[in-house]
């Protein structure tokens, strides 16, 4: 049997991981454009650590997984994957595999950010040395009379913005921050406490909260900024980070409970999808996590045995087990289990790490997962 992967994140590789124990047998065949998989829950710390700590060569990982690696980023569109499906072959752009069963897990793409100078995005962060960064925001934008904005106030736009403060105070730098978001409150899939200690903790630190107004344009060095009830308001900022959230890629897959992509409103045999480009229906937490995608990979993993074994496929049921956000060095707030139970504070930020750790546990070779 050969199995094709398609994108080497949370999804692509606990799934590659699980199927070496599973079909150790199968001919495993990993393709992404990237030299390296990127622990991404932790992307936001490359502010203060080096980038390399956060990524493993999927040359190491296919040595101790048994798979081969290839760089190439087919479009996986859905038509695509329909003729994919028919020819039992991933051809074009730089690759050309048959396959027994493809799985697709290429994750979410970042909406485009303002082109100008001094606007960084998702897409720019992961491929920064974001140490150098810093420096670079202290030289350009360093003065008391200088202000960085995070447009976007989402759990990453709230964590780089935590992360950017401790880095420039670290420095010593006297810059402003503000964080722009459209919502009424920030978080809304969470309880309102946590809007209320992250509130608490931007006043605590002199950050401006432009709650209710979204990016309306971007001139040079100024923010257009377009309030909810219809108000413009002009925000003067030295250097800007856009996390205004993310897209297909090309387009979020919709799949049976089982994993299989549906293609024509039917359950594909063999291509299945998994992780943040992947939409399944039924009862399981499907929110766009690592916490899902690692999750749906390993699901698609034991489909895969049960499918080369003729068995009866399982669905997807994994509950939502918590939430994390990380807020700069030891704080933090978040829930397990229980969202009527929360934490806060460094023990917040120690569970974080704690869940974290699991994930890098896995990475080499001791799985903690199938306890929980
Ligand atoms: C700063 C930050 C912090 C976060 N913190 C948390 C957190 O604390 N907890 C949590 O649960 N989630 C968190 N998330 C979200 C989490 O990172 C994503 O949900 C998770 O990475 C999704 O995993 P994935 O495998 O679906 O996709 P990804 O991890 O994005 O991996 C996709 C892979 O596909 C590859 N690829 C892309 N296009 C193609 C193509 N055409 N062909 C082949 N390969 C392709 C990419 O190179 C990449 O390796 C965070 C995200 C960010 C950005």
């Amino acid at each position: 049997m050969k199995i094709v992967v398609a994108g080497g994140g949370y999804a692509g590789l606990s799934c590659l991981m699980e199927i070496a124990d599973r079909l150790p047998d199968a001919e495993r065949v990993l393709v992404d454009p990237s030299r390296w998989h990127l622990r991404q829950t932790r992307l936001q710390e490359a502010l203060r650590r080096s980038l390399d700590g956060l990524r493993t060569p999927f040359s190491e990982l296919g040595d101790q997984y048994g798979f081969r690696h290839v760089r190439a980023s087919p479009s996986l569109s859905r038509k695509a994957l329909a003729r994919a499906s028919a020819a039992g072959r991933l051809a074009g752009e730089g690759i050309d595999e048959d396959f027994d069963a493809l799985v697709v897990a290429v994750g979410l793409r970042p909406r485009p950010r303002p082109r100008q100078a001094r606007w960084v995005g998702l897409a720019d962060l992961k491929g920064t040395d974001g140490r150098r960064l810093v420096r670079r925001i202290i030289e350009e934008a360093g003065g008391a009379s200088d202000r960085v904005t995070i447009v976007g106030g989402g759990a990453t736009g709230l964590q780089y913005l935590f992360e950017l403060r401790d880095a420039l105070r670290r420095e010593g730098a006297k810059t402003r921050l503000a964080l722009v978001d459209p919502g009424r409150r920030l978080l809304p899939g969470q309880p309102d406490e946590f809007h209320a200690y992250v509130a608490e903790r931007m006043e605590q630190s002199g950050i401006t909260y432009l709650g209710g107004y979204g990016l309306a344009s971007a001139g040079d060095g100024e923010l257009e900024l377009k309030g909810r009830q219809g108000g413009v308001r002009r925000l003067r900022s030295a250097f800007s980070f856009s996390f205004t959230g993310m897209k297909g890629n090309p387009s979020v897959l919709e799949t049976a409970p089982t994993g299989q992509v549906l293609l024509a409103g039917e359950p594909s045999e063999r291509i299945f999808a998994a992780g943040d480009c992947s939409s399944y229906r039924g009862g399981g937490f499907d929110s766009p996590s690592a916490q899902a995608a690692v999750r749906k990979g390993r699901l698609v993993a034991a489909n895969l045995e049960r499918f080369a074994r003729g068995g009866r496929l399982k669905s997807y049921d994994s509950p939502e087990l918590g939430f994390f956000l990380s807020m700069g060095v030891l704080d933090g707030i978040g829930w397990v289990g229980d969202r009527r139970v929360i934490v806060t504070g460094s023990p917040a930020f120690a569970v974080r790490e704690a869940i974290e750790a699991r994930y890098e546990l896995l990475l080499r070779g001791i799985d903690t997962f199938g306890l929980l």
